[in-house]
């Protein structure tokens, strides 16, 4: 009887259990469904043709930035923007050009600007400089090799030979310190009040005159005299840069859950996209099309709302901190929203705990649903946390990390700030930074799925202290690499197999013109077997512009041989 009356114990407890889970189970579902609506309404409207592909400074950001502190307010947030407003206004350069006044003296003799010498990109917007130039030979200081040794350069112009001692190819012993920048900062930091570049290096490409505006620069007047001059610089020299910059506002949205606690989380996701293309970005071959950015990044912007609605809804379990969201602006012009609010900070930085930043979280695979989470590395807690969380709870079947908290979007400005900091993506595609990336392509029941995850996450914070913060790895490797080649494709960072899969290729690169397609395995090139993304990565690495390379592909299981000219 005891026995059978324990089964009848359990008979029952199990049929309780089964209600209670399955009876959960339909909550979550109808809660995922509203989820659903909710986000697809938000991306909607933040990725249709009304807001013109939200560039930076245009009607079009406004009217989203609008749009977010309107939602913010609705969900019951604080605004913790300037002025008692959400929004956090900063300024973006749209336009340099060097002014017809800018010019060069060397000695009595006048030079003529873009026909002689002209301003480089790294040069500051305006200054006048008089002094002795100063021989820096290459201008390298590397652990073998000083070339600043001994010399005074204090108050000084550094002369540097724009080449290198075994010329600018990738094969260069000195590729690390190939660039503009390098160099002058080196002689900026020995004292020189400005830096003229010459070359008479009869083998190297001249540095490009074209200014970018994506481009924080230097304090000191950087200019090259041009080969064509056929002269290396000498005593005097009298340099004057003007360059005239047309500018716009960009507009970060800030609001805030405050939960009376010591310190904060920041979420964050930028709201601009690339618009018609006007200030580049556009991987488009076809005119100026509107860029709506479903994915890029208007899933994102959309998980910040859904975020902060649970966040305020459901306090219990995630009250040890408060949360800041954080809108950005200016991303696609290179980062210059979050970079702006690391220096113009409503809390100080030293109160933040972590940072979560979302881009393109729209498109999670529906097989394999392989979320991607970069930067684990900016503390030992994130792969802690990602081991405790639980897949079926989230929905999420697998989790992809990278350690470099340097990363091509936001959470790199926090990170660089000694802030914790990852970047959740759902992968690449072919409609990356295209026209094409519109609403219809997004996965939302995935998304609800990465919010999920991430909210799981913060939960699972919520109990434990502040996170450390660590440098990561390969911070060093990310800056020096630089290629002079392209192959012009997407690759498929979640592909798991042999080799490297590509997600898109570009239309007139190299790639294409081989006879690439897409979704193609490259296994190899130039005759070395490419196991994944850092095979093919340090191959290209290798390669120079006119190199024509054998390369192998398996597309639909067969092995097709390729040649490549790059
Ligand atoms: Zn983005």
């Amino acid at each position: 009887m005891k026995k059978s009356r324990n089964i009848g114990w359990l008979l029952l407890a199990f049929l309780v259990y089964s209600f209670s889970v399955d009876a959960n189970a339909q909550r979550l579902k109808c809660k995922e469904k509203k989820s659903v609506k909710r986000l697809n309404s938000h991306i909607s409207y933040l990725a249709s043709d009304r807001l013109e592909g939200r560039s930076t400074g245009s009607e079009g950001e406004m009217l989203s930035a609008k749009y977010l502190a309107a939602e913010f307010q609705k969900i019951g947030l604080e605004p913790k923007g300037e002025n008692g407003t959400y929004l956090q206004e900063f300024t973006i350069v749209t336009l340099r050009i060097s002014d017809p006044s800018s010019h060069l003296k060397i000695g009595e003799k006048d030079f003529k600007l873009n026909r002689d010498f002209y301003p480089l990109s790294y040069s500051s917007n305006s200054a006048s400089v008089k002094a002795d130039v100063v021989d820096c030979s290459f201008g390298i200081k590397s652990k073998d090799r000083n070339d600043f040794e001994n010399l005074d350069l204090q108050g000084k112009i550094a002369l540097i030979n724009a080449s290198s001692p075994d010329g600018i190819h990738p094969h260069s012993k000195w590729t690390a310190y190939h660039g503009i920048q390098v160099r002058v900062d080196q002689a900026v930091k020995l004292g020189a009040t400005g830096v003229l570049f010459y070359t008479n290096d009869q083998n190297m490409e001249e540095p490009s005159g074209e200014l970018a505006v994506r481009m924080n620069p230097s304090n000191v007047p950087v200019v090259y005299l041009k080969r064509s001059v056929g002269e290396k610089p000498s005593g005097l020299v009298d340099i004057e840069v003007s360059i005239l910059t047309d500018s716009d506002e960009g507009h970060n949205v800030l609001a805030f859950i405050d939960n009376g606690a010591e310190n904060t989380v920041i979420i964050g996701a930028h709201h601009d996209h690339l618009g018609r293309g006007e200030h580049g970005g556009s991987l488009s071959t076809e005119g100026s099309e509107i860029h709506n950015g479903a994915d890029d990044n208007a899933s994102g912007t959309a998980g910040l709302l859904e975020l902060a609605k649970r966040l305020v809804k459901q306090k219990k379990g995630t009250q040890s901190n408060n949360y800041l969201f954080a809108a950005f602006s200016g991303e696609e012009m290179g980062l210059l929203g979050s970079k702006y609010m690391v220096e113009h900070m409503p809390i100080p930085l030293d109160k933040i705990n972590y940072m979560l930043n979302m881009d393109m979280v729209g498109m999670l695979d529906s097989s394999s649903k392989t979320l991607v989470i970069n930067g684990v590395g900016s503390s030992p807690s994130w792969l802690e946390t990602i081991g405790l969380l639980d897949k079926t709870i989230t929905g999420i079947e697998k989790v992809k990390t990278t350690g470099s908290g340097i990363g091509a979007s936001d959470h790199t400005s926090f990170y660089l700030k000694g802030i914790p900091s990852v970047h959740f993506f759902t992968g690449q595609h072919p409609h990356y930074h295209k026209p094409t990336d519109d609403i219809e392509n997004l996965n939302i029941g995935g998304e609800v799925r990465v919010l999920n995850y991430m909210y799981a996450m913060i939960e699972t914070l919520d109990s434990k202290p502040k996170l450390s913060y660590q440098k990561t790895k390969n911070d060093d490797a990310n800056k020096r690499r630089s290629f002079t080649v392209t192959l012009g494709i997407i690759p498929d960072y979640i592909y798991d197999g042999e080799g490297l899969r590509v997600d898109g290729v570009r239309d007139g690169k190299p790639g294409q013109r081989a006879g690439m397609k897409d979704g193609d395995i490259i296994v190899s090139l130039g005759g070395k077997s490419i196991k994944g993304i850092k095979d093919y990565m340090s191959m290209l690495s290798e390669l120079k512009k006119g190199d024509l390379k054998k390369m192998q592909v398996r597309r639909n299981g067969e092995i097709i041989d390729l040649e490549v000219q790059f």
